[in-house]
């Protein structure tokens, strides 16, 4: 579905992407791990068309897609939830939810369907819908911007960190939550520092070190690794 073939990602001099390589198949929940500063979130604004590619080739469904506009990668299903949330405070729940459908205004039905099985998937967002967005609790947030990130359809969706600042009981939901999201067919691309929990729901992974792939596998085979354990899930 997703293939990245030598992929160089420069800012300035400075090169965060080193020959990254990697394929996600349609269905499946890859997790990428790595250290603060490794290149995950670059790799993800990569993907969504805001860095630019130096050298290399992204095919998304066998096109090429690299430095193609972000509005573009929306609409062709590329959609991510960004590290930190990002989300309109000032704006109400509903209105947040809104913005996530921009690229699909002329499908108001199906733009109406996916609201309601969002608001299913959250109900506190239904409850919510008309509280201003910077009124929710750090875990309702990152619920919402799941959410708007959703309205938007995507074959794959890219999460950055979705646990980040959450309490240990709110983290539990979140993954419970992104699990719930694969299931119903959403391809899902992840970056997390929680590696245990992230790799438990995970179909595989990948380890990022310096801007580069150093380690990939399935989750058993992650799970089992000295190196993996050692730096990532500890004991
Ligand atoms: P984190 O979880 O802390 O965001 P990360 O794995 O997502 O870590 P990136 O944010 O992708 O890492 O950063 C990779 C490297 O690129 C780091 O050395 C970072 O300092 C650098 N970097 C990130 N954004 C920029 C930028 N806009 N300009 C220059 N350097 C950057």
């Amino acid at each position: 579905m997703l293939k990245l073939q030598h992929i160089d990602v420069f800012y300035g001099r400075f090169q965060a992407l080193k020959n990254v390589s990697m394929e996600i198949e349609q269905g499946e929940l890859v997790t990428i791990l790595g250290a603060n500063g490794a290149g995950k979130s670059t790799l993800f604004h990569t993907l969504s068309g805001l860095n630019k590619v130096s050298s290399g080739d992204i095919l998304f469904e066998d096109r090429k897609i690299h430095n193609m506009a972000p509005y573009k990668l929306v609409r062709a299903g590329i959609v991510q939830c960004a590290e930190g949330r990002k989300l309109f405070s000032e704006m109400s729940v509903f209105e947040n939810l809104k913005m996530g459908s921009y690229t699909r205004r002329s499908d108001k039905k199906a733009v109406q369907k996916q609201l309601d099985d969002i608001y299913a998937l959250f109900p506190i967002l239904f409850e919510k819908r008309k509280d201003a967005a910077g009124s929710l609790s750090g875990g309702q947030q990152q619920m919402l911007a799941i959410g708007r990130a959703l309205m938007a359809k995507p074959k794959i969706l890219m999460l950055d960190e979705p646990s980040l600042g959450l309490a240990p009981l709110i983290v539990d939901q979140m993954f419970k939550v992104i699990q719930e999201i694969h299931k119903h067919g959403t391809t899902v691309l992840l970056a997390e520092q929680n590696a245990h929990a992230a790799l438990s729901i995970s179909t595989r992974g990948y380890v990022m070190e310096n801007g580069q792939i150093v380690m990939q596998g399935t989750k058993k085979e992650l799970f089992d690794n000295d190196e993996v354990k050692r730096a990532y899930i500890g004991a």
